[in-house]
C-alpha cells in the first residue's frame, strides 16, 4: 500500500520544527518530516562548540515549548541580557521537542538520514531505497533557508596542500599549538572566533584578521523582549524608529544608529558596507578591537604556504599559520528568495519578519490551518529575506512592518500572536501596559512614530524624491 501523509516537510531544522509544532497544535494533520541529518535541529548539529544564539533564547525554537529558563545572564559578555542558548543546547532542545512533543502525538513520522528528492520521493541515504509518498495536502519546503556553515560549506578559495585551514569546530583542539592564527571572514562567526580566542588568553598580536568588508553589527540591548527588560527594549526600539523617521539619507541613518549605540562597527576609521543583521553585545565588539593586524584587501582567492592572494592584492604569511575559515555565507545565499509562501500543493517557508525565522515558520503554519485561500494567505506573507547591505535591509523592514499591520487587523491571527511565545513583546505590551507606565509610554512612543518611520524609509529607497517629502 502506498504511504500517505497530509504534509511532507522537507527539512527538520529550526524552521521545519517550528512549522510542524504549530501545525500539530492547530490541526489534526498527519505529518512526515524528512532530513538527511540524523536528528532534528539542522545546522546546529554541526555548529562550532563555542557558538551561541545571537538573539535571546526567549525568541527561538518552537511555540509550544520554552528554550532555556528565560534567565538574565549574571556574568560574561551578555551580562544583564536574556540568556543565549549554546549550539548544543539548541540541538538538544529540538531532540526533546521531537521526542517529547511530536512523536507522542502519533501524527508525526520522522525520516532521518533521508532526503526528499526533486520529484517529491523519499530516498534513504544509507540504503539508497526510494519510497514514494502520496501527499494529501502540501509539500512543505523547509530547507531553502538552510544555513551555510563553515564545517559543511564549499570553500570559495583554493588552499595549497600542506597549509592548515580549519573550520572553527577544530579550533579548541588546536589552539594550544601556539601558531600564528589568521581568521578569514568578519561575519558573526569571524567575530565569535576572534572574541573566543581573546577570551581564552590568546595574545592579540598572534592573530591576523581578514576582513573583506566591514560589517554593521546590531547592539543586542534592543533585543530584550522579556518582561524584566521590556521598557528598556521598547525605548531602544522607539529611539531607532525615530531615527528611521528623521534620517536624511541611508548614510545619515547609519551614523545616527551608531551615535546612539544601536549599531556598532569594528573601527571608526572604516565605513561598513555590509549588513547581515548580526547581533552582538558591546563588550564583544570592544574586545575584537584589540586585533591590529587587519587585512582589508577583499576576499581570499587562494592560500599558499608563504602568501595569501586576495581580490585586491596579496600578503606574505608564515608557513606555520593556522587559518580559520569563517567565510561561509550563513543565509547570504537566500537574499534574493521572494517566492510566494503558499502555492498549489506547496508551502515555501520564508522569513516574514527580518531575523525571526522560527516565528515566521510558526505563523505560516497558523495561516495554513486557519487562513483563507492562497491569495489571501500570501497577502499576509511578504517575504523579508536576508540582506547584504543596509540598502537591501530597508525594504525588508518595510515588508515586515506591512506584514505586522496586516496581521494585527486579522481576527484569530491577532489573538494567536498575542499569545505566541515566539513574539513575546506583543503579548507583554498588551498585558503589562495597564500596570507599568514606562511600558505604556514607550509602547505608545513606538506606535506613534512607526508610520513616519515607514514613510521615510520608503523615501530613502526612492532616489528621486527630495529629502523630507514623505514626512509631510
Ligand atoms: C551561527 C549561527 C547563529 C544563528 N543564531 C540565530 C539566532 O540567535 N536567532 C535566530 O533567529 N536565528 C539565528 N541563526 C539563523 C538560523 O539560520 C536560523 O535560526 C535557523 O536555524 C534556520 O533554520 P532552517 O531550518 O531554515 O535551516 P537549517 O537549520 O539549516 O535546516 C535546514 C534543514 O534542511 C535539511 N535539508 C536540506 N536538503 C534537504 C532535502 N533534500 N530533503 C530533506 N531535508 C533537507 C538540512 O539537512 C537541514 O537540516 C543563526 C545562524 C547561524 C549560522
Amino acid at each position: 500500500m502506498q504511504e500517505e501523509t497530509d504534509y511532507l516537510v522537507k527539512g527538520c531544522g529550526a524552521m521545519g520544527m517550528a512549522f510542524v509544532d504549530t501545525l500539530l497544535n492547530e490541526t489534526e494533520a498527519q505529518i512526515t518530516i524528512v532530513d538527511p541529518r540524523h536528528g532534528p535541529g539542522g545546522h546546529w548539529n554541526d555548529a562550532y562548540p563555542f557558538v551561541r544564539l545571537h538573539q535571546p533564547s526567549i525568541l527561538y525554537g518552537v511555540a509550544s515549548r520554552r528554550l532555556g529558563q528565560d534567565r538574565i545572564d549574571a556574568s560574561g559578555d551578555n551580562q544583564g541580557f536574556y540568556e543565549l542558548a549554546s549550539g548544543t543546547e539548541v540541538a538538544a532542545y529540538f531532540r526533546q521537542v521531537m521526542n517529547d512533543v511530536f512523536l507522542p502525538t502519533g501524527r508525526v513520522k520522522a525520516c532521518f538520514g533521508s532526503v526528499v528528492t526533486p520529484e517529491g520521493d523519499i530516498r534513504d541515504l544509507a540504503s539508497g531505497e526510494m519510497r514514494s509518498v502520496r501527499i494529501r495536502k502540501r509539500l512543505v519546503e523547509a530547507s531553502r533557508l538552510a544555513a551555510s556553515i563553515p564545517l559543511t560549506h564549499q570553500r570559495g578559495f583554493d588552499v595549497e596542500a600542506g597549509v592548515v585551514c580549519i573550520p572553527p569546530n577544530d579550533l579548541p583542539r588546536r589552539i594550544s599549538e601556539r601558531r600564528p592564527v589568521t581568521v578569514i571572514g568578519a561575519g558573526k562567526t569571524g567575530l565569535d572566533v576572534i572574541t573566543w580566542m581573546l577570551a581564552q588568553g590568546v595574545d592579540a598580536g598572534r592573530i591576523r584578521w581578514i576582513v573583506p568588508r566591514d560589517p554593521w553589527i546590531a547592539n543586542r540591548r534592543a533585543f530584550q523582549p522579556g518582561p524584566t527588560l521590556l521598557a528598556e527594549s521598547l525605548s531602544a526600539l522607539a529611539d531607532q524608529s525615530e531615527i528611521w523617521a528623521q534620517a536624511a539619507s541611508v548614510e545619515d541613518l547609519c551614523r545616527r544608529m551608531e551615535a546612539q549605540g544601536h549599531w556598532l562597527r569594528l573601527t571608526h576609521e572604516v565605513w561598513p558596507t555590509l549588513y547581515h543583521g548580526a547581533i552582538a553585545a558591546e563588550p564583544e565588539v570592544t574586545r575584537a578591537r584589540a586585533i591590529r593586524d587587519i587585512v582589508r584587501l577583499g576576499r581570499v582567492v587562494s592560500i599558499q604556504s608563504d602568501r595569501v592572494r586576495l581580490q585586491s592584492g596579496e600578503i606574505l604569511a608564515s608557513a606555520d599559520t593556522l587559518y580559520v575559515d569563517c567565510s561561509a555565507s550563513a543565509l547570504g545565499h537566500t537574499r534574493h528568495l521572494r517566492d510566494p509562501v503558499f502555492s498549489p500543493g506547496r508551502i515555501d517557508l520564508q522569513s516574514l519578519r527580518f531575523g525571526q525565522l522560527c516565528f515566521s515558520a510558526a505563523l505560516i503554519a497558523y495561516l495554513e490551518a486557519h487562513g483563507g485561500d492562497d491569495e489571501e494567505k500570501n497577502r499576509l506573507c511578504r517575504p523579508t529575506p536576508m540582506s547584504d547591505t543596509v540598502e537591501e535591509w530597508i525594504p525588508n523592514i518595510l515588508a515586515g512592518s506591512a506584514n505586522r499591520s496586516a496581521w494585527m487587523k486579522t481576527d484569530g491571527l491577532r489573538e494567536w500572536i498575542l499569545n505566541c511565545r515566539l513574539d513575546p513583546m506583543t503579548g507583554l505590551i498588551a498585558r503589562l501596559s495597564a500596570s507599568d507606565p514606562a511600558i505604556a509610554r514607550e509602547a505608545q512612543r513606538l506606535r506613534s512614530v512607526s508610520a513616519a518611520a515607514d514613510a521615510n524609509l520608503r523615501r530613502l529607497m526612492s532616489a528621486d524624491m527630495p529629502p523630507g517629502a514623505a514626512l509631510g
